[in-house]
């Protein structure tokens, strides 16, 4: 659903040590790293001033300590020879550093030169390392996407560009970690919804899209999927592939919902044209407040409709991992989308 942002052709593999492959000036600077990582982990949110201090500092620290995460290769592969590349400084390209080989195969020297990015989060872009960091941290906590393309002064097909790629790496979390909701016990609100629908001036008309959703009455577990209409035909399936069995669903008095019991659900319903609250207490109003936060986070303007499953990914990464680091949980992602190790 997703589209990888680049392609994958050098052998990497973790072997070899990061500290061999720097000089001993560095040491210092990893060991710092290391201890403000384990500590930030540990407690408060790590702030921007703390990113800029502690692992930008210069080409070789980020570096050092991208390998350390293992967001970027800690070794590389000679595709010509299957010796291990080495690290060398460089004054060629933005980050100061890449991967050679300088072996000779029988009697033949052969210089084979690989960018530090292959295949990680970083590949593929004119961006520097600290400029793809900045915006990675910013994205996580929020900020427009117009302001970081102002503070960065890119180009705005660069700052639209990597918003979605950052909200793809959320779709591609969200589909991985699908596992269903509710069970035995259990109550989950479901609701459908129109999302986007606007009148613009001169009659600009967006059609919008529907969505149909559940969330669990007592967690943060949910799932957003968009669908082609509210049919019962469009939403049964939804409701088999993300709710267990034997959950109390609670919906309004919508006729897609009315064979729900003879799926094996226990059904109750609040008729929204009488009541908020039905007489034994149930309502919906966890899942339409999902609704309006979901509304209020959706750019005003420029969505396309294919987009929309990439929106509704970044609103419920963010949901599930509101009281988490959202940069660290975003690196964590990120790596297992862009694993360099996988290459
Ligand atoms: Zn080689």
């Amino acid at each position: 659903m997703y589209t990888v942002k680049r392609t994958r052709t050098v052998s990497c593999q973790t072997a070899s040590s990061v500290d061999k492959q720097f000089t001993e000036k560095s040491v210092q600077c990893d060991n710092h790293i290391l201890n403000s990582y384990n500590r930030d982990r540990k407690s408060s949110h790590l702030t921007y001033d703390e990113l800029v201090e502690n692992y930008l500092g210069n080409n070789e620290c980020i570096i050092k300590w991208l390998q350390e995460l293992e967001i970027i290769a800690r070794s590389v592969v000679c595709p010509q020879c299957q010796n291990l590349m080495v690290l060398i400084s460089c004054n060629d390209r933005s980050d100061g550093y890449k991967w050679q080989c300088r072996k000779a195969v029988n009697g033949k020297r052969h210089k084979v030169e690989s960018s530090i990015r292959k295949g990680s989060w970083f590949d593929n872009s004119n961006m520097t390392l600290t400029e793809i960091l900045k915006f990675t941290y910013w994205w996580c906590i929020g900020l427009d996407q117009s302001q970081i393309i102002s503070q960065l002064k890119l180009s705005p097909n660069t700052g639209v560009d990597w918003t979605m790629f950052c909200r793809e790496v959320c779709l591609a979390t969200i589909e991985k970690k699908t596992e269903k909701i509710g069970g035995d016990g259990k109550t989950v609100q479901i609701d459908e919804s129109k999302v986007g629908k606007r009148k613009y001036h001169r009659g600009h008309y967006v059609e919008g899209q529907w969505v149909f959703g559940g969330i669990e009455q007592d967690s943060r577990k949910c799932f957003i999927e968009s669908v082609e209409d509210r049919s019962e035909k469009s939403l049964i399936p939804l409701v088999q592939k993300w709710i267990l069995t034997g959950t109390i669903i609670i919906s309004d008095c919508w006729k897609g919902y009315i064979n729900l019991e003879k799926y094996g659900y226990v059904h109750k319903t609040v008729n929204h044209s009488k009541e908020f609250v039905n007489k034994d207490g149930d309502n919906t109003n966890k899942i339409e407040g999902h609704w309006r936060q979901l509304k209020a986070n959706l750019p005003t303007h420029g969505r396309r409709k294919y987009h929309y499953s990439t929106y509704f990914a970044e609103f419920m990464w963010r949901y599930v991992h509101k009281q988490a680091d959202l940069f660290w949980v975003f690196l964590n992602d990120a790596k297992q989308l862009y694993n360099p190790s996988n290459i």
